[in-house]
């Protein structure tokens, strides 16, 4: 065996393997990396002869696949706290929305705020993520909501980034709202977001995939069609928030489209959700907004796992409807209000989460030739993971092999 980089010993793993319902644990077992890879798992037989540059023992520490926080508006300006207290008085999200408040609100600030301090406010955000083991994470564009406003938004992505910190995957979501000075040009906003703006994030070379917020408040299943049948045309996989306030179609929109995910999807009925299993369209659960908004109607828990549709979880961190920057209590929200286990929540926020991100044969689980991107945890049990609520479990995290 060729000399590995590094070699962790007397660990208990939680490999997330797709075959295994119980999250493949292996006790009392090494794992070690090479060239950033998962080289070699296993006990004494499979680790005869390894050799490694360091060794570290984990004394019985768990360790599970790095996290992956597969939906979050991580870089905005401002905040919306003040919208907090006026929800808390009795005024609806869509009122709020109505009355300029809600996602334009966040445009005016971000718009107005430099790069240089979008960059400093995000990365304080993301370092309480990267605190609760996450190693890779989507952020979202969506409140610029012009050329250049979207274009420094996916900019200040990517050298959050370039840190080596966290691998980020970059989303346009040009079509998160309508901006003002579109107000009596719809139609105008849709084909910019089609096609100008689609094309300069591309040349900029800054964007990975296309989300869309398809919802009464936002853009119809007409107006999202086409921007999802643009990214798609250019090559770029695309994904929907859907059918987080009411059943729009989205869900449909998105299985339709190919969509890698759906995203919220309170809403969604089961024709919908068979359409989604057909299409391979991860479901993206986001417990957080749907405790921020005090929502009472669930998504289709129970006819996801019947139709066998990947489940997700994600903090959806955002300055409006989920100021949320734990993904362990993402987790435990999972748990509690949508009624997974707590092996189902660590899925999605590993393997599932991989595969909404279309990164699944890549890294999302501990297996030969992965990412080796790992969280280790001083917990007895993974199920502590979901049941603690501020307990800060994370000993280390290893991105691409390295300790961090
Ligand atoms: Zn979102």
């Amino acid at each position: 065996m060729a000399t590995l980089d590094t070699l962790w010993l007397n660990a208990n793993l939680l490999t997330m393997r797709e075959d295994a319902p119980d999250g493949g644990p292996l006790h009392r077992v090494g794992i070690g990396a090479r060239d950033g890879r998962i080289a070699v798992i296993g006990g004494i037989d499979a680790l005869a002869g390894a050799i490694a540059h360091e060794v570290v023992d984990l004394d019985g520490a768990w360790v599970t696949p790095g996290l992956i926080d597969c939906h979050t508006h991580l870089v905005f300006g401002g905040d919306r706290s003040n919208e907090f207290e006026l929800r808390l008085v009795g005024r609806s999200y869509a009122e709020i929305a109505k009355a300029g408040g809600g996602i334009r609100a966040t445009v005016r600030a971000t718009r107005e705020t430099a790069e240089a301090e979008l960059l400093a406010a995000a990365a304080g955000r993301l370092g309480r993520l990267l605190a609760e083991g996450v190693t890779t994470v989507e952020i979202k564009s969506g409140y610029g909501l012009d050329v250049s406003s979207e274009l420094k938004m996916l900019r200040v992505a990517t050298a959050l980034g370039a840190t080596g910190e966290v691998q980020v995957v970059r989303t346009l979501l040009g079509l998160h709202a309508l901006p003002d000075e579109f107000a009596a040009a719809r139609e105008a906003y849709v084909e910019l977001c089609a096609g100008p703006m689609l094309d300069a994030a591309l040349a900029a070379g800054l964007v990975d995939m296309v989300d869309a917020f398809c919802e009464t408040i936002a853009f119809s299943t007409g107006e999202t069609a086409r921007v999802l049948a643009a990214a798609r045309a250019r090559g770029l996989p695309v994904r929907l928030h859907a059918d987080q306030l009411s059943d729009m179609g989205a869900a449909a929109l998105a299985a339709e489209h190919g969509a890698l995910s759906a995203d919220h999807l309170e809403h969604t009925g089961t024709a919908a959700v068979r359409a989604m299993a057909k299409a391979g369209t991860v479901a993206v659960l986001l417990p957080g907004a749907f405790y921020m908004l005090n929502e009472t109607k669930r998504p289709p828990v129970a006819a996801l796992r019947r139709e066998g549709v990947p489940i997700a979880v994600a903090t959806d961190a955002n300055p409006g409807s989920s100021p949320l920057l734990s993904p362990l209590l993402a987790l435990n929200m999972a748990c509690v209000l949508f009624g997974l286990s707590p092996i189902e929540a660590l899925r999605g926020m590993t393997l599932n989460a991989a595969k909404a991100l279309g990164l699944a044969h890549d890294r999302g689980s501990l297996e030969l030739g992965k990412r080796c991107d790992l969280a280790i945890w001083r917990i007895g049990r993974p199920a502590e993971l979901c049941y603690w609520m501020g307990a800060a479990p994370l000993e280390r995290r290893v991105v691409a092999g390295r300790m961090r």
